[in-house]
């Protein structure tokens, strides 16, 4: 079985450089298993190394994969890279992305004339896409920990509760089942507030009639889950239904899309078609889904500008909505791990129109 750090080592040569630093603290993590908030690896064929300073030496020394040398510096960790680079010429890869213009001063500053820094984009984010099989667990695992909090949060109804009540419940229920914290702020909007795609939850309380958005998601061992539904507080009239029917359909016709070697931006246009027919496209206006994983938000992406394409081992949400200013907001998600012929579904909570009290 090879290693994250084997499998971005692989991919140097193309990427034209000898050696890679890596110095987003979510990439560190994926490649050595370290969780503190200073760290940097350095890695090539020959090379393993792993930087922090003293406050993290007994974290890394627990954390950090075996195959790393570790070694300890000041703070400031990229002052360090020069000393650990012998030899001669050599092309030095960094993360365009995630280093500032000011630290690449820095490094530059601090690195001998024979050492080229090379820009590189998503190296490693390209790799965390494919999920490995104990990554996919730790996902699971925290997709039924949310479900389950989610399940406990409906047995006492909505109506004549706030928002912020609701959520605040839904959060510190998953910390009750094990979870670290919840993916991201949780998501409760009622009525007219469901039209905003990332409402704020309000201290208002649910009007019976009303629909209301939940989004929420659970951190497990570094992993995210992340889910959407809507339900009704009461029985809901017949244009929140009818909605309601669309999204769905919608949602299932881009689960069905959703296999090994489709784009992102065809699996998007399947579902947001759905949504045209009905008369909404001009009422969704995000994209219908994205990675999750050690982020809640990472490669592939599915919308309508991606150039990614799906492969076996993403985990991606599946999650377009109907948002109508004024009155309400559905949106329905699921996260799916894709595999050859398809993909597996990991929410279990039902998407059929609940009508909650
Ligand atoms: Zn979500
Ligand atoms: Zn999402």
């Amino acid at each position: 079985v090879s290693s994250a750090a084997d499998r971005l080592t692989d991919l140097l040569p193309a990427a034209g450089v000898e050696l890679m630093l890596v110095s987003n603290l979510i990439n560190v993590r994926y490649l050595t298993g370290y969780t503190g908030s200073n760290g940097l690896v350095l890695i090539g064929p020959a090379t393993r190394t792993f930087f922090t300073d003293f406050r993290y030496v007994e974290q890394a020394a627990e954390q950090v994969d075996s195959s790393f040398e570790r070694r300890t510096a000041s703070q400031d960790l990229l002052d360090a890279v020069g000393d650990a680079l012998r030899g001669g010429e050599l092309r030095l890869g960094f993360e365009e992305e995630h280093l500032s213009v000011h630290q690449h001063a820095r490094l530059r500053s601090s690195l001998p004339d024979r050492i080229e820094l090379i820009g590189l984009t998503e190296l490693v984010e390209g790799l965390r896409a494919v999920k490995q099989p104990e990554e996919l667990e730790r996902i699971r695992a925290a997709t039924e920990l949310a479900d389950q909090a989610f399940r406990g949060l409906l047995e006492h109804g909505f109506v004549g509760r706030t928002e912020r009540q609701l959520a605040t419940v839904l959060e510190q229920t998953m910390r009750d089942l094990g979870a670290s914290r919840p993916s991201f702020d949780s998501i409760i909007a009622a009525g007219p507030h469901g039209a905003l795609p990332h409402a704020t939850p309000r201290d208002t309380p649910v009007g019976r009639g009303e629909m209301v958005v939940a989004d929420w998601g659970a951190e497990l061992d570094g992993y995210n889950s992340d889910c959407t539904r809507t339900v009704a507080a009461g029985e809901p009239a017949t244009e929140a239904k009818d909605v309601y029917q669309l999204v769905l359909e919608a949602q299932l016709t881009g689960v069905q899309a959703v296999k090994a070697g489709a784009g992102g931006r065809d699996v998007d246009a399947v579902a947001r078609a759905v949504i045209d027919g009905g008369g909404h496209g001009e009422h969704y206006g995000h994209g219908l889904g994205h990675g999750v994983g050690l982020e809640v938000h990472e490669r592939p992406r599915i919308s309508q500008r991606s150039e990614d394409t799906l492969r076996a081992g993403n985990v991606v949400s599946v999650e377009p909505g109907i948002y109508l200013p004024g009155r309400l907001g559905v949106r329905i998600e699921d996260l799916v791990v894709v595999t050859e012929g398809g993909c597996e579904i990991l929410t279990a909570v039902t998407k059929d129109l609940m009508v909650v009290s």
